[in-house]
């Protein structure tokens, strides 16, 4: 039976501030952590967006499965962590949406989804970051 494996991380650096208008959500926290140095983190945000790609992942087929909306949304919780890929900062994220009548959806959080506004607060984490590769038996990205 496989085993829960788990990194011990110190706290660095946290940072709390406004996403850009019009940009892209993740790319827009994948560049802040390639500025910042940032290897390691985990963060939440808040806000809306105006378009949004979101998808769950087939385990059968093994591919993710997205539909994008070009619709507004609240944003009513997006929560996603940094790790390494080939190097780079790497955003794993989850969000769940709202729309004018209150009703949600969600999933694993793809580009585009673009901004309205938004609040993000994320942590650095420091010790030995972690790093992604493939993972043969569910053929995703995954911590070695
Ligand atoms: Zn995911």
């Amino acid at each position: 039976m496989k085993k829960l494996s788990c990194f011990e991380f110190q706290r660095g650096r946290l940072f709390v501030g406004c996403l850009p208008q019009g940009r892209d959500l993740i790319l827009s926290v994948e560049e802040f952590c390639e500025n910042a140095l940032i290897h390691m983190a985990l963060f939440s945000v808040i806000g809306a967006v105006s378009s949004a790609t979101i998808g769950v992942y087939d385990q059968k087929q093994q591919v993710y499965v997205t539909v994008k909306e070009e619709a507004p949304f609240e944003v009513v919780s997006c929560m996603g962590n940094v790790s390494l890929k080939d190097g780079k900062p790497f955003i794993h994220a989850h969000i769940l949406l709202s729309d004018e009548q209150g009703k949600t959806i969600g999933g694993h959080l793809f580009s585009e989804t673009i901004i309205y506004a938004g609040e993000i607060n994320l942590q650095e984490l420091t010790g030995k970051p972690r790093e992604r590769t493939y993972d043969n038996d569910t053929g995703l990205m995954l911590w070695k």
